[in-house]
Protein backbone atom coordinates (compact mmCIF):
# COMPACT_ATOMS: atom_id res chain seq x y z
CA UNK A 1 0.00 0.00 0.00
CA UNK A 2 1.58 3.47 -0.69
CA UNK A 3 0.17 6.86 0.55
CA UNK A 4 1.26 10.31 0.37
CA UNK A 5 2.98 12.32 2.62
CA UNK A 6 2.37 15.80 2.97
CA UNK A 7 5.64 17.83 3.22
CA UNK A 8 4.07 19.90 5.77
CA UNK A 9 7.13 21.83 5.67
CA UNK A 10 7.80 24.13 8.77
CA UNK A 11 8.09 27.06 6.69
CA UNK A 12 6.07 29.88 5.68
CA UNK A 13 4.84 29.22 2.37
CA UNK A 14 4.30 32.86 -0.28
CA UNK A 15 0.72 32.43 -1.80
CA UNK A 16 1.77 33.08 -5.56
CA UNK A 17 3.94 34.77 -7.91
CA UNK A 18 2.50 36.68 -11.29
CA UNK A 19 3.91 36.97 -14.96
CA UNK A 20 2.83 38.73 -17.59
CA UNK A 21 3.58 39.73 -21.74
CA UNK A 22 2.60 42.32 -23.86
CA UNK A 23 3.63 42.39 -27.86
CA UNK A 24 6.09 39.23 -28.02
CA UNK A 25 4.79 36.66 -30.85
CA UNK A 26 5.31 33.86 -28.19
CA UNK A 27 3.62 35.04 -25.51
CA UNK A 28 2.88 32.16 -23.66
CA UNK A 29 6.04 30.45 -24.04
CA UNK A 30 7.46 33.49 -22.51
CA UNK A 31 4.98 33.13 -19.57
CA UNK A 32 6.04 29.59 -18.93
CA UNK A 33 9.49 30.32 -18.65
CA UNK A 34 8.39 33.60 -16.20
CA UNK A 35 6.46 31.15 -13.96
CA UNK A 36 9.22 28.61 -14.10
CA UNK A 37 11.65 31.02 -12.61
CA UNK A 38 9.07 32.20 -10.11
CA UNK A 39 7.96 28.99 -9.35
CA UNK A 40 9.79 29.35 -5.55
CA UNK A 41 6.59 31.39 -4.93
CA UNK A 42 4.24 28.59 -5.46
CA UNK A 43 4.06 25.03 -6.24
CA UNK A 44 0.87 23.78 -6.11
CA UNK A 45 -0.77 24.84 -9.15
CA UNK A 46 -0.20 26.86 -12.25
CA UNK A 47 -2.36 28.54 -15.04
CA UNK A 48 -1.55 30.66 -18.37
CA UNK A 49 -4.06 32.73 -20.21
CA UNK A 50 -3.20 34.27 -23.35
CA UNK A 51 -5.16 36.23 -25.99
CA UNK A 52 -4.76 36.58 -29.60
CA UNK A 53 -6.64 39.89 -30.22
CA UNK A 54 -9.54 38.68 -30.03
CA UNK A 55 -10.17 35.46 -27.63
CA UNK A 56 -8.75 34.24 -24.58
CA UNK A 57 -7.43 30.92 -23.93
CA UNK A 58 -7.03 29.43 -20.25
CA UNK A 59 -4.71 26.48 -19.08
CA UNK A 60 -4.19 25.84 -15.40
CA UNK A 61 -4.06 22.63 -13.31
CA UNK A 62 -2.38 21.61 -10.31
CA UNK A 63 1.31 21.04 -10.45
CA UNK A 64 4.94 22.73 -11.33
CA UNK A 65 4.85 24.71 -14.47
CA UNK A 66 7.17 22.57 -16.29
CA UNK A 67 4.81 19.36 -15.96
CA UNK A 68 2.06 21.70 -16.41
CA UNK A 69 3.13 23.58 -19.63
CA UNK A 70 4.27 20.69 -21.90
CA UNK A 71 4.60 21.97 -25.59
CA UNK A 72 1.18 20.43 -26.39
CA UNK A 73 -0.59 22.59 -24.15
CA UNK A 74 1.31 25.68 -25.08
CA UNK A 75 0.61 25.48 -28.57
CA UNK A 76 -3.24 26.12 -27.86
CA UNK A 77 -2.04 29.39 -25.57
CA UNK A 78 -1.52 31.36 -29.33
CA UNK A 79 -1.46 34.98 -29.04
CA UNK A 80 0.86 37.89 -28.35
CA UNK A 81 -0.13 38.95 -24.67
CA UNK A 82 -0.76 36.59 -21.96
CA UNK A 83 -0.78 36.05 -17.98
CA UNK A 84 0.59 33.86 -15.75
CA UNK A 85 0.20 32.81 -12.11
CA UNK A 86 1.36 29.97 -9.66
CA UNK A 87 0.49 29.26 -6.16
CA UNK A 88 0.88 27.84 -3.42
CA UNK A 89 -2.29 26.05 -1.70
CA UNK A 90 -3.17 24.12 1.65
CA UNK A 91 -7.05 23.82 -0.10
CA UNK A 92 -6.53 19.98 -0.38
CA UNK A 93 -9.45 18.56 -3.04
CA UNK A 94 -10.61 22.26 -3.38
CA UNK A 95 -6.80 22.99 -5.06
CA UNK A 96 -8.16 23.40 -8.60
CA UNK A 97 -10.18 25.84 -7.41
CA UNK A 98 -8.04 27.77 -6.56
CA UNK A 99 -5.82 27.75 -9.30
CA UNK A 100 -5.47 31.29 -11.36
CA UNK A 101 -5.62 32.99 -13.69
CA UNK A 102 -9.57 33.53 -13.30
CA UNK A 103 -11.28 34.04 -16.64
CA UNK A 104 -14.25 35.72 -16.64
CA UNK A 105 -17.25 37.27 -19.39
CA UNK A 106 -18.82 40.16 -17.96
CA UNK A 107 -20.24 43.28 -19.09
CA UNK A 108 -16.76 45.00 -19.34
CA UNK A 109 -15.59 41.97 -21.95
CA UNK A 110 -13.53 39.01 -21.05
CA UNK A 111 -11.11 39.64 -18.43
CA UNK A 112 -8.59 37.19 -16.66
CA UNK A 113 -6.92 37.94 -13.48
CA UNK A 114 -3.90 37.29 -11.37
CA UNK A 115 -3.96 38.21 -8.08
CA UNK A 116 -0.47 37.75 -5.53
CA UNK A 117 -2.12 39.15 -2.16
CA UNK A 118 -4.76 38.92 0.56
CA UNK A 119 -7.81 41.21 0.81
CA UNK A 120 -8.23 42.51 4.73
CA UNK A 121 -12.15 43.31 3.55
CA UNK A 122 -13.30 40.73 1.33
CA UNK A 123 -15.36 38.95 3.74
CA UNK A 124 -17.28 42.51 4.78
CA UNK A 125 -17.86 43.20 0.92
CA UNK A 126 -19.05 39.88 0.11
CA UNK A 127 -21.84 40.21 2.60
CA UNK A 128 -22.53 43.60 1.26
CA UNK A 129 -22.43 41.99 -2.72
CA UNK A 130 -24.82 39.19 -1.87
CA UNK A 131 -27.39 41.06 0.02
CA UNK A 132 -27.50 43.57 -3.41
CA UNK A 133 -28.22 40.35 -5.32
CA UNK A 134 -24.73 39.15 -6.10
CA UNK A 135 -23.97 35.70 -6.47
CA UNK A 136 -20.50 34.32 -5.61
CA UNK A 137 -19.15 31.05 -6.82
CA UNK A 138 -16.28 30.66 -4.07
CA UNK A 139 -15.29 32.16 -1.10
CA UNK A 140 -12.56 33.55 -2.83
CA UNK A 141 -11.45 37.38 -2.05
CA UNK A 142 -10.46 37.72 -5.73
CA UNK A 143 -14.02 37.21 -6.44
CA UNK A 144 -15.17 40.02 -4.79
CA UNK A 145 -12.90 42.21 -7.32
CA UNK A 146 -14.54 40.82 -9.83
CA UNK A 147 -18.27 41.89 -8.36
CA UNK A 148 -17.12 45.07 -8.04
CA UNK A 149 -15.48 45.48 -11.39
CA UNK A 150 -18.88 44.46 -12.72
CA UNK A 151 -20.84 46.51 -10.76
CA UNK A 152 -18.57 49.76 -11.78
CA UNK A 153 -20.64 52.30 -13.82
CA UNK A 154 -17.25 53.23 -15.40
CA UNK A 155 -16.96 52.81 -19.15
CA UNK A 156 -13.70 51.50 -19.77
CA UNK A 157 -11.89 48.12 -17.91
CA UNK A 158 -9.13 50.65 -16.10
CA UNK A 159 -11.91 52.78 -14.75
CA UNK A 160 -13.98 49.79 -13.48
CA UNK A 161 -10.77 48.19 -11.87
CA UNK A 162 -9.88 51.36 -10.25
CA UNK A 163 -13.65 52.04 -8.80
CA UNK A 164 -13.04 48.34 -7.54
CA UNK A 165 -9.56 48.54 -5.90
CA UNK A 166 -11.24 51.57 -4.53
CA UNK A 167 -13.27 49.92 -2.34
CA UNK A 168 -10.99 46.92 -1.04
CA UNK A 169 -8.07 46.69 1.94
CA UNK A 170 -5.38 44.98 2.03
CA UNK A 171 -2.96 43.27 -0.14
CA UNK A 172 -2.59 42.82 -4.39
CA UNK A 173 -0.39 43.12 -7.27
CA UNK A 174 -2.42 42.46 -10.28
CA UNK A 175 -2.44 41.14 -13.27
CA UNK A 176 -5.43 42.09 -15.78
CA UNK A 177 -5.53 40.36 -19.42
CA UNK A 178 -8.29 41.55 -22.01
CA UNK A 179 -8.15 40.62 -25.86
CA UNK A 180 -5.59 43.54 -26.10
CA UNK A 181 -4.86 44.89 -23.19
CA UNK A 182 -2.50 44.32 -20.16
CA UNK A 183 -3.41 45.91 -17.04
CA UNK A 184 -0.56 45.69 -13.90
CA UNK A 185 -1.99 47.18 -10.97
CA UNK A 186 0.38 47.33 -6.99
CA UNK A 187 -2.19 47.95 -3.82
CA UNK A 188 -1.50 51.91 -2.31
CA UNK A 189 0.67 50.46 0.15
CA UNK A 190 2.67 47.96 -1.89
CA UNK A 191 2.80 45.30 0.28
CA UNK A 192 4.03 42.69 -2.59
CA UNK A 193 6.47 43.06 -5.43
CA UNK A 194 5.70 43.92 -9.07
CA UNK A 195 8.08 44.38 -11.91
CA UNK A 196 8.00 46.12 -14.90
CA UNK A 197 10.63 44.46 -17.64
CA UNK A 198 11.06 45.13 -21.42
CA UNK A 199 12.50 42.94 -23.94
CA UNK A 200 13.49 43.43 -27.62
CA UNK A 201 12.50 40.85 -30.31
CA UNK A 202 15.39 39.56 -32.41
CA UNK A 203 12.84 40.34 -35.62
CA UNK A 204 12.34 43.74 -34.62
CA UNK A 205 9.99 45.44 -31.99
CA UNK A 206 9.98 44.82 -28.15
CA UNK A 207 7.57 43.25 -25.91
CA UNK A 208 6.70 44.58 -22.20
CA UNK A 209 7.05 41.98 -19.38
CA UNK A 210 5.30 42.34 -15.84
CA UNK A 211 7.03 39.95 -13.05
CA UNK A 212 6.27 39.41 -9.33
CA UNK A 213 10.56 39.34 -9.44
CA UNK A 214 13.29 40.24 -11.58
CA UNK A 215 14.75 36.91 -11.63
CA UNK A 216 12.04 36.06 -14.26
CA UNK A 217 14.05 39.13 -16.47
CA UNK A 218 17.13 37.60 -16.14
CA UNK A 219 16.23 34.20 -17.04
CA UNK A 220 14.96 35.52 -20.44
CA UNK A 221 17.55 38.61 -20.73
CA UNK A 222 15.09 41.13 -20.84
CA UNK A 223 15.92 44.66 -18.58
CA UNK A 224 14.24 45.72 -15.44
CA UNK A 225 13.05 49.06 -15.91
CA UNK A 226 11.21 50.06 -12.65
CA UNK A 227 9.00 48.63 -10.12
CA UNK A 228 5.39 49.11 -10.59
CA UNK A 229 4.92 51.96 -7.89
CA UNK A 230 2.27 51.54 -4.88
CA UNK A 231 -1.37 52.73 -6.08
CA UNK A 232 -0.52 52.75 -10.17
CA UNK A 233 -1.70 51.11 -12.84
CA UNK A 234 -0.28 50.60 -15.34
CA UNK A 235 -2.43 50.01 -18.78
CA UNK A 236 -0.39 48.25 -21.63
CA UNK A 237 -1.79 48.44 -24.93
CA UNK A 238 -1.35 49.45 -28.89
CA UNK A 239 -1.07 52.39 -27.85
CA UNK A 240 1.38 52.63 -26.12
CA UNK A 241 1.93 52.30 -22.22
CA UNK A 242 0.00 54.47 -19.36
CA UNK A 243 0.54 55.23 -15.82
CA UNK A 244 -2.68 55.76 -13.77
CA UNK A 245 -2.43 56.48 -10.24
CA UNK A 246 -5.63 55.28 -8.94
CA UNK A 247 -5.94 55.65 -5.41
CA UNK A 248 -4.36 58.53 -3.13
CA UNK A 249 -0.82 57.71 -1.85
CA UNK A 250 -0.74 55.80 1.53
CA UNK A 251 2.19 55.07 3.60
CA UNK A 252 4.31 52.37 2.06
CA UNK A 253 4.05 48.63 3.45
CA UNK A 254 6.27 46.56 1.49
CA UNK A 255 6.84 43.05 3.15
CA UNK A 256 9.80 42.92 4.68
CA UNK A 257 9.79 38.65 4.96
CA UNK A 258 10.14 39.50 0.77
CA UNK A 259 13.77 40.19 1.58
CA UNK A 260 13.90 37.70 4.95
CA UNK A 261 12.89 34.98 3.20
CA UNK A 262 10.56 34.87 0.14
CA UNK A 263 11.92 36.34 -2.89
CA UNK A 264 15.00 34.66 -4.56
CA UNK A 265 18.33 36.33 -3.89
CA UNK A 266 19.14 37.01 -7.28
CA UNK A 267 15.87 39.44 -7.35
CA UNK A 268 15.71 42.94 -6.98
CA UNK A 269 12.66 43.27 -4.50
CA UNK A 270 11.69 46.76 -4.01
CA UNK A 271 14.41 48.45 -5.11
CA UNK A 272 16.73 46.52 -3.49
CA UNK A 273 19.15 43.44 -4.12
CA UNK A 274 18.04 40.96 -1.85
CA UNK A 275 21.22 38.98 -1.66
CA UNK A 276 22.50 42.30 -0.42
CA UNK A 277 19.81 42.18 2.48
CA UNK A 278 19.98 38.69 3.75
CA UNK A 279 23.92 39.12 3.67
CA UNK A 280 23.71 42.34 6.14
CA UNK A 281 20.77 40.16 8.28
CA UNK A 282 23.63 37.35 9.04
CA UNK A 283 26.74 40.21 9.55
CA UNK A 284 23.74 42.00 12.24
CA UNK A 285 23.46 38.98 13.42
CA UNK A 286 26.57 38.14 14.17
CA UNK A 287 26.75 41.33 16.10
CA UNK A 288 23.89 41.22 18.12
CA UNK A 289 24.68 38.00 18.83
CA UNK A 290 27.80 36.55 18.61
CA UNK A 291 29.29 32.92 20.48
CA UNK A 292 32.78 31.27 20.36
CA UNK A 293 32.39 28.72 17.93
CA UNK A 294 34.25 26.41 15.00
CA UNK A 295 31.94 26.99 11.94
CA UNK A 296 28.71 28.35 10.18
CA UNK A 297 26.76 26.39 8.75
CA UNK A 298 23.32 27.27 6.99
CA UNK A 299 20.21 25.70 7.08
CA UNK A 300 19.97 25.48 2.93
CA UNK A 301 18.42 27.13 1.24
CA UNK A 302 16.90 29.66 2.56
CA UNK A 303 19.72 30.46 5.10
CA UNK A 304 22.80 30.59 3.27
CA UNK A 305 23.06 34.03 1.95
CA UNK A 306 22.51 34.88 6.04
CA UNK A 307 25.07 32.72 7.43
CA UNK A 308 27.58 33.75 4.74
CA UNK A 309 27.57 37.11 6.26
CA UNK A 310 27.27 35.81 9.86
CA UNK A 311 30.97 33.74 8.75
CA UNK A 312 32.13 37.22 7.04
CA UNK A 313 31.50 39.61 10.35
CA UNK A 314 32.24 36.67 13.07
CA UNK A 315 35.82 35.67 10.81
CA UNK A 316 34.48 32.39 11.77
CA UNK A 317 34.43 29.79 9.09
CA UNK A 318 31.18 28.96 6.95
CA UNK A 319 30.66 24.97 6.16
CA UNK A 320 28.16 23.39 3.84
CA UNK A 321 27.35 21.04 6.93
CA UNK A 322 23.69 20.48 5.89
CA UNK A 323 22.76 19.18 2.56
CA UNK A 324 19.37 19.81 1.06
CA UNK A 325 18.11 16.99 -1.58
CA UNK A 326 16.13 18.98 -4.00
CA UNK A 327 14.91 16.31 -6.11
CA UNK A 328 11.75 16.19 -3.57
CA UNK A 329 8.29 16.53 -4.81
CA UNK A 330 5.57 18.49 -3.49
CA UNK A 331 4.30 15.19 -2.16
CA UNK A 332 6.41 11.84 -1.75
CA UNK A 333 4.89 8.09 -2.18
CA UNK A 334 5.95 6.11 0.49
CA UNK A 335 7.18 2.66 -0.26
CA UNK A 336 5.92 1.08 2.84
CA UNK A 337 4.66 1.44 6.10
CA UNK A 338 7.60 0.30 7.35
CA UNK A 339 9.65 3.01 6.62
CA UNK A 340 7.37 6.05 7.52
CA UNK A 341 8.50 9.47 9.24
CA UNK A 342 11.26 10.56 7.83
CA UNK A 343 10.71 13.73 8.55
CA UNK A 344 13.12 16.32 7.81
CA UNK A 345 16.01 13.63 6.71
CA UNK A 346 14.16 13.61 3.79
CA UNK A 347 15.36 16.66 2.98
CA UNK A 348 18.22 17.20 4.34
CA UNK A 349 21.49 15.17 5.37
CA UNK A 350 24.39 16.31 7.41
CA UNK A 351 27.70 16.23 6.31
CA UNK A 352 29.39 14.21 9.29
CA UNK A 353 32.58 15.27 8.63
CA UNK A 354 32.61 18.96 8.62
CA UNK A 355 30.04 19.01 11.96
CA UNK A 356 31.92 15.83 14.27
CA UNK A 357 33.47 17.51 17.18
CA UNK A 358 32.62 21.15 16.15
CA UNK A 359 30.78 23.43 17.77
CA UNK A 360 28.24 24.56 15.17
CA UNK A 361 26.49 28.34 14.91
CA UNK A 362 23.41 27.26 12.98
CA UNK A 363 21.81 29.96 10.76
CA UNK A 364 18.39 29.86 9.35
CA UNK A 365 16.14 32.57 8.28
CA UNK A 366 12.71 31.79 10.81
CA UNK A 367 11.08 29.52 13.23
CA UNK A 368 7.67 28.94 13.02
CA UNK A 369 6.15 26.27 14.91
CA UNK A 370 9.82 24.80 15.94
CA UNK A 371 9.33 21.54 15.37
CA UNK A 372 11.14 21.75 11.68
CA UNK A 373 13.98 23.31 13.60
CA UNK A 374 14.06 21.23 16.68
CA UNK A 375 14.60 18.39 14.28
CA UNK A 376 17.04 19.93 12.52
CA UNK A 377 19.28 20.58 16.21
CA UNK A 378 18.95 17.05 17.22
CA UNK A 379 19.89 15.74 13.40
CA UNK A 380 23.07 17.93 14.02
CA UNK A 381 23.82 16.74 17.00
CA UNK A 382 23.07 13.11 15.92
CA UNK A 383 26.11 13.76 13.53
CA UNK A 384 28.54 14.44 16.64
CA UNK A 385 27.91 18.42 16.92
CA UNK A 386 29.53 19.37 20.34
CA UNK A 387 27.56 22.60 20.53
CA UNK A 388 24.67 23.92 18.49
CA UNK A 389 24.12 27.63 18.63
CA UNK A 390 21.08 28.68 16.78
CA UNK A 391 20.91 32.14 15.02
CA UNK A 392 17.56 33.19 12.92
CA UNK A 393 17.86 36.59 10.75
CA UNK A 394 14.68 37.71 11.90
CA UNK A 395 12.84 38.76 14.78
CA UNK A 396 10.51 36.35 16.67
CA UNK A 397 7.20 35.58 14.30
CA UNK A 398 4.55 36.29 16.60
CA UNK A 399 1.87 37.43 14.77
CA UNK A 400 0.01 35.87 11.49
CA UNK A 401 0.38 37.50 7.99
CA UNK A 402 -3.06 38.81 6.30
CA UNK A 403 -1.48 40.11 3.16
CA UNK A 404 -1.16 37.21 1.31
CA UNK A 405 1.64 34.82 2.96
CA UNK A 406 -0.05 31.83 4.32
CA UNK A 407 1.04 31.22 7.84
CA UNK A 408 -0.10 29.13 10.75
CA UNK A 409 -2.45 30.82 12.91
CA UNK A 410 -1.26 32.42 16.35
CA UNK A 411 -1.47 30.00 18.52
CA UNK A 412 0.75 27.94 16.63
CA UNK A 413 3.81 30.36 15.88
CA UNK A 414 6.00 29.01 18.49
CA UNK A 415 6.78 32.86 19.60
CA UNK A 416 3.57 34.38 20.02
CA UNK A 417 3.31 32.56 23.49
CA UNK A 418 7.25 31.63 24.54
CA UNK A 419 10.17 33.70 25.24
CA UNK A 420 13.00 32.70 23.19
CA UNK A 421 14.73 31.12 26.14
CA UNK A 422 11.46 28.70 25.77
CA UNK A 423 12.16 28.38 22.66
CA UNK A 424 15.64 27.24 22.97
CA UNK A 425 15.11 24.86 25.45
CA UNK A 426 12.08 23.62 23.30
CA UNK A 427 14.73 23.24 20.05
CA UNK A 428 17.54 21.27 22.38
CA UNK A 429 20.28 24.42 21.29
CA UNK A 430 22.97 25.32 23.86
CA UNK A 431 21.73 29.23 22.62
CA UNK A 432 19.73 30.70 20.77
CA UNK A 433 19.36 34.53 19.17
CA UNK A 434 17.04 36.24 16.46
CA UNK A 435 17.95 39.43 14.69
CA UNK A 436 16.59 42.12 16.60
CA UNK A 437 13.23 44.43 14.38
CA UNK A 438 16.06 47.23 14.55
CA UNK A 439 19.07 45.38 12.98
CA UNK A 440 16.04 43.71 9.84
CA UNK A 441 15.41 47.13 8.83
CA UNK A 442 18.67 48.20 8.71
CA UNK A 443 19.29 45.68 6.72
CA UNK A 444 16.86 46.56 4.12
CA UNK A 445 17.74 49.93 4.23
CA UNK A 446 14.49 50.85 5.46
CA UNK A 447 15.20 54.40 6.81
CA UNK A 448 11.43 55.78 6.28
CA UNK A 449 9.66 53.09 7.77
CA UNK A 450 8.36 51.86 4.53
CA UNK A 451 8.44 48.52 5.10
CA UNK A 452 5.43 46.12 6.81
CA UNK A 453 6.65 44.08 10.31
CA UNK A 454 3.51 43.18 10.98
CA UNK A 455 4.77 39.80 11.97
CA UNK A 456 6.95 40.76 14.14
CA UNK A 457 4.99 43.06 16.11
CA UNK A 458 1.09 42.16 16.00
CA UNK A 459 0.46 45.80 14.74
CA UNK A 460 -1.30 45.92 11.47
CA UNK A 461 -1.30 48.67 8.97
CA UNK A 462 -5.00 47.90 8.26
CA UNK A 463 -8.27 46.88 9.73
CA UNK A 464 -8.51 43.30 9.81
CA UNK A 465 -12.40 42.52 9.37
CA UNK A 466 -11.17 39.56 7.53
CA UNK A 467 -9.96 38.60 10.90
CA UNK A 468 -12.90 37.47 12.41
CA UNK A 469 -13.96 35.16 9.34
CA UNK A 470 -10.59 33.66 9.37
CA UNK A 471 -10.72 32.62 13.12
CA UNK A 472 -13.92 31.62 13.61
CA UNK A 473 -13.71 28.99 10.77
CA UNK A 474 -10.66 28.05 11.58
CA UNK A 475 -9.22 28.86 7.87
CA UNK A 476 -8.48 31.95 5.73
CA UNK A 477 -10.74 33.52 3.26
CA UNK A 478 -8.79 32.32 0.55
CA UNK A 479 -7.43 34.70 -1.24
CA UNK A 480 -7.81 32.80 -4.76
CA UNK A 481 -11.09 30.57 -4.63
CA UNK A 482 -12.52 31.14 -7.50
CA UNK A 483 -13.70 29.63 -10.49
CA UNK A 484 -15.16 31.97 -12.87
CA UNK A 485 -18.24 33.06 -12.50
CA UNK A 486 -19.01 32.61 -16.77
CA UNK A 487 -17.15 30.10 -18.15
CA UNK A 488 -15.44 31.47 -21.60
CA UNK A 489 -15.74 28.99 -24.05
CA UNK A 490 -11.76 28.90 -24.87
CA UNK A 491 -10.51 26.99 -22.05
CA UNK A 492 -7.84 24.47 -23.47
S1 LIG B 1 2.78 40.58 8.01
FE1 LIG B 1 4.90 39.87 7.65
S2 LIG B 1 4.76 38.46 5.91
FE2 LIG B 1 2.86 39.66 5.96
S3 LIG B 1 3.20 41.41 4.59
FE3 LIG B 1 3.75 42.08 6.65
S4 LIG B 1 5.96 41.62 6.80
FE4 LIG B 1 5.18 40.48 5.05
Amino acid sequence: MTHKLAFADDHFHDECGVFGVFGHPEAANLTYLGLYALQHRGQESAGIVSSDGSELYLHRAMGEAEEIFVPGVLAKLPGPLAIGHTRYSTAGDKALLNAQPIMIDCNKGKVALGHNGNLTNAAEWRRKLEHRGSIFQTNSDTEVIVHLIARSQARNLSGALGDALNQVEGAYSLLVLTQDELIAVRDPRGFRPLVLGRLTIPTGGEAWLVASETCAFDLLDAQYVREIEPGEMVRISRSGIESIHFAPEKPRQQCIFEHVYFARPDSIIFGRSVNESREALGRLLAREHPVEADIVVPVPDSGVPAAVGYSLESKIPFRMGLIRNHYIGRTFIEPSQAIRNFGVKLKLNPVRGLIEGQRIILVDDSIVRGTTSRKIVRMVREAGAREVHVRISCPPTISPCYYGVDTPTREELIASSNSPEDICKFLGADSLGYVSLPALRQAVNDTKGNFCTSCYTGVYPTDLVQLEVRESNGNAFDNTTLEKPVPVEHEV
